[in-house]
């Protein structure tokens, strides 16, 4: 069996701040020793469930957190490391022959815009003020899935906050998720007990490999409509220079098309045609 996991890390216990996140900045290690310890809790999981290929993909910042090394040693367990690489925090899942049976979203934060969940953004965090799939608000949980349902591969396990788990249960349908921290607001939560929630993934980890019940695949309706808005209008003015991208609003574009996997692209090059307008003054 072969499973696919998507390791963020704004939503891994003991995560509050964007400073954490941050290379350079205090308490980065810490973050990424909590990563290390989340994501092997997973992996052991699900070994035991029978697991001989697990596929990890780092999918945080600049996606060179995860230490090879530092994860649980196995043959079957491979690392996809570094910046750029194509379908970004879902990269690798569209790998035919060897597909993954399942994929888990670890680390996971809720969408732009959630009221309280912590540290949330969509993707590009000062780029995307709000996205929403075929108008229902969407964060990388909504759009990672869809990719993943694109190439029939579901997802089994969602990881995060309280927040993120009910934005995926909402969403994706009945998946399992690991509740690790409840959100008290944007930069704000309440942190379970380190070795708990290790248990917990562990154990989650193994219960989302054994019970198909749980995988969901998950396929927008197409044709699709990616709807972005952006922070500031210059970066809808940089967006629209692609001729399929068409500007609704001062700061709001809509990408459409029956190919799921094009959007998706377009998504990402938006955000970086997005990043390239951010005004480090005003
Ligand atoms: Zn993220």
């Amino acid at each position: 069996m072969k499973a696919y996991i998507s390791v963020d890390l704004e939503g891994v216990n003991g995560v509050i701040h964007s400073s954490q996140t941050q290379p350079n900045e205090p308490g980065y290690l810490r973050s990424l020793d909590l990563m290390h310890q989340e994501t092997n809790a997973v992996i052991e999981g699900l070994l035991e469930a029978g697991c001989d290929e697990i596929l990890i993909n780092d999918s945080h910042w600049d996606m060179r957190n995860l230490q090879h090394e530092k994860l649980l040693q196995h043959p079957g367990v491979m690392v996809r490391s570094g910046w750029q690489k194509p379908f970004s925090m879902v990269s690798g899942i569209d790998k035919a022959p060897d597909r993954a049976d399942f994929a888990i979203f670890l680390g996971y934060h809720a969408r732009a815009g959630h009221e309280h969940g912590v540290l949330s953004h969509t993707y590009r965090a000062q780029i995307f003020y709000e996205v929403k799939l075929n108008d229902l608000p969407a964060g990388e949980t909504l759009l990672n899935a869809a990719l993943a349902g694109y190439f029939d591969v579901p997802v089994a396990l969602l990881c995060g906050d309280d927040t993120v788990c009910k934005e995926a249960t909402d969403q994706l349908g009945p998946i399992l998720t690991a509740c690790v921290k409840t959100a008290v607001s944007r930069y704000s939560a309440i942190f379970p007990s380190h070795k708990e929630t290790l248990s917990l993934l562990k154990a989650k980890a193994k219960e989302a490999a054994s019970n198909k019940k749980y995988w969901q695949v998950f396929k927008p309706k197409t044709p699709c409509k990616l709807e972005i808005s952006f922070f500031d209008p210059s970066m809808a003015d940089a967006a629209e220079l692609i001729p399929q991208i068409k500007r609704i609003g001062a700061r709001t574009i809509v990408i459409e098309g029956q190919d799921y996997s094009q959007i998706f692209r377009l998504m990402l090059a938006v955000g970086a045609l997005g990043a390239s307008r951010k005004d480090p003054y005003f």
